[in-house]
């Protein structure tokens, strides 16, 4: 193994293996939108938004312009306001607590589940106040939220659900897609999600006719007829090139989650053989993931990290500061030890290599490597 040490390379992602893969497809698909020059709001919008509506087995999608816009819409279309309280997961993206900043209102935070890194449903009663309106589940690591569980709170109490399901395209709770299990979900469609295009882009889905007629206001200015302006809604349109893009990507998510979730298995299988030191993710029963991320706990992560890297393998920490600790939010009022699963998480988890065309090979190189650290 040390010959190969300074040659030989695994990436965190390979967006361009992806690419090259679906090359015969995405060309026509983008010199369509430049032959119709239907830029915005062009036929490729609508088309994408019924095809992902029916992926997600949901009544109806709306493009936008980036996964933070779909949550702060989301937020916006079902009614949350300044003053309000909305709860998600103290370990999530940076993201998910914006947007809820965003419209004024305030990111209420709960810790996760040790086992599952999902939003511990227990702790969502005591985070409930007067002025909590909404419940924010994030499907973090393409892992689903017991949405079961948070959806029985949230009805005891009236609160809405938005899904933040932007590491979680396809993934199934209960047989059923994440994003259409709650009032509304929002994807981030950025390049290397499960699902992503070839720049910024969004998309939200709902079963509810009321609030897809609120997001296409939102999106557009307010505005369903030219020059007519209901509210005072925003430029955040999905753009008809990156549609064009993600309808081609779509009809391959389903054999590209199946792939990462070959690997998932096969990291789990060789790690448990053969590397006590390392805690390796583990499923709620009756979901059925998609592996955004593949995530490792080690109690030397930083020490393991600087083995991979010196091996060409590339890593990533999801996340490496908690939210309640990042200076953008230090007026929450949270402190060290307020979320003790998700601080003592951010010291020792690790993000493996992980993308559909991942080889055998390589990720068996990855095991080895870590392997050779333990
Ligand atoms: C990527 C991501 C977002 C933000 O999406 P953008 O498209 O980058 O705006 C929000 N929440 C989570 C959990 C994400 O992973």
């Amino acid at each position: 193994m040390a010959s190969e040490i300074s040659t030989r390379k695994v990436p965190f992602v390979d967006l361009g293996a992806q690419y090259r893969s679906i090359q015969d497809e995405i060309e026509p698909a983008i010199s369509g939108v430049l032959e119709r020059c239907d830029f915005i709001l062009g036929d490729s919008v609508a088309q994408f938004e019924e095809e992902m509506a029916a992926y997600c087995e949901a009544g109806f999608a709306v493009g936008v312009d980036s996964g933070t816009s779909a949550l702060e819409l989301a937020l916006m279309a079902v009614g949350i306001e300044a003053g309000d309280e909305v709860i998600t997961a103290a370990n999530t993206f940076i993201a998910s607590a914006l947007a809820i900043s965003y419209v004024g209102a305030t990111p209420v935070l709960v810790d996760i589940d040790p086992n599952t890194y999902q939003m511990d449903p227990n702790l969502l009663e005591a985070a409930i106040s007067a002025r909590t309106k909404a419940i924010m589940p994030v499907h973090l690591y393409g892992q689903p939220a017991d949405m079961a569980a948070v959806t029985a709170i949230a009805r005891r109490h009236g609160l809405k659900i938005i899904e933040d399901a932007s590491q979680a395209h396809g993934a199934r709770s209960a047989g059923r897609r994440v994003g259409a299990l709650g009032d509304v979900g929002a994807f981030s469609l950025y390049p290397a999600k499960n699902l992503g295009a070839y720049g910024d882009a969004g998309v939200l889905v709902t079963n509810d006719q009321d609030v897809a007629d609120k997001l296409r206001l939102l999106r557009n200015y307010g505005s369903t007829r030219k020059y007519h302006h209901e509210v005072r809604g925003f430029n955040r349109r999905l753009d008809t090139l990156q549609a064009a893009v993600l309808r081609v990507k779509l009809a391959h998510l389903d054999s590209w989650n199946s792939a990462r979730r070959n690997h998932a298995e096969a990291y789990s299988r060789i790690l448990a053989e053969r590397v006590a030191a390392v805690e390796t993710p583990q499923s709620a029963a009756g979901t059925e993931p998609v592996y955004h991320v593949y995530v490792i706990r080690h109690d030397d992560r930083d020490g393991l990290q600087r083995h991979l890297t010196a091996h060409g393998i590339a890593t990533v920490i999801h996340y490496p500061m908690p939210i309640h600790l990042q200076p953008a939010y230090a007026d929450l009022g949270y402190g060290v030890g307020s979320f003790p699963v998700t601080e003592d998480y951010a010291n020792r988890i690790l993000s493996l290599p992980m993308y559909a065309e991942l080889e055998h090979r390589d990720l068996e190189y990855v095991c080895d490597a870590v392997a050779s650290f333990t």
